[in-house]
């Protein structure tokens, strides 16, 4: 769609000149990127309603839901999650199972036959690290070392490391998905061409300090992305963000 037959920038208002709607300028600064990121989530918190950060998981239940989430509808890993802890209720039983059983106890979240080795890989790594499947060591780290210390465990990358500090630990960190690099990418607060995986620490230090402020972002834009930034034939005339995106209608 072009920007002359969108009619208005705003979803919710009108170019009062009727000539059209004025481009938003790419933001080029630490500075202005990072208040264009709180205008864009305060209007997303309206549109949406404010994310609240409250832990559910423990850190290691965390790290295996995301393992499990991956390719899979949030819906289907909730139901993927509460198979494997009931027929497996402590970690250390995962860890000790024959990975078909494993396997067999995921199956309904698709790929149980990467994830499943996968997930015992992990609980093996962390249990010769810690002496047991447990990740409360995690607490006595800064939030760098927390970072690093759970990208050391098998296939752990960055947005997995950053769940399980964010989501379970409240600590500072983005994760950054696909919807989370796309969104970032289109509104300007991403350089041309830099990858998701460094997107996690220059979102984490533009939304930050405050893990409260970050998880609110990372969900903000991830609904944003499922709901109206698609990847494809983005909904820029429903955006409520429109005004402040220079790529609006040029997707
Ligand atoms: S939907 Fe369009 S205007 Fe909104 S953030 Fe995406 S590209 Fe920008």
């Amino acid at each position: 769609m072009t920007s002359s037959a969108s009619g208005s920038r705003r979803a919710s208002g009108g170019s009062p000149s009727g000539r059209g709607p004025q481009r938003a300028r790419t933001p080029r600064t630490p500075a202005a990127r990072r208040e264009r990121l709180h205008r864009v989530v305060d209007r997303l918190d309206e549109a949406y309603g404010r994310p609240v950060l409250a832990s559910r998981l423990s850190p290691l239940g965390e790290l295996v839901y995301t393992v499990l989430s991956q390719n899979t509808a949030d819906v289907n890993t909730d139901r993927t999650y509460a198979e494997l802890t009931r027929r497996f209720p402590t970690w250390a039983q995962v860890r000790d199972a024959p990975v078909d059983e494993v396997e067999d106890a995921i199956a309904l979240g698709g790929l149980a036959h990467v994830k499943a080795p996968r997930i015992v890989q992990i609980l093996q790594a962390v249990s010769e690290r810690t002496g047991e499947p447990d990740l409360g060591e995690l607490d006595e780290m800064s939030d760098d070392e927390a970072l690093h210390w759970l990208r050391q465990l098998p296939g752990v990358g960055p947005k997995t490391a950053a769940c399980v500090l964010l989501f379970a630990l409240g600590r500072p960190a983005m994760p950054v998905d696909t919807h989370v690099h796309r969104v970032a990418g289109r509104l300007g607060l991403l350089d041309p061409g830099v990858s998701a995986e460094d997107a996690h620490a220059i979102l984490t230090r533009m939304a930050g300090p405050d893990p409260v402020d970050i998880y609110a972002a990372h969900v903000d834009l991830v609904r944003h992305g499922r709901r109206i930034c698609h990847a494809r034939r983005p909904a820029c005339d429903r955006c409520p963000v429109n005004d402040l995106c220079p790529s609006a209608f040029r997707v």
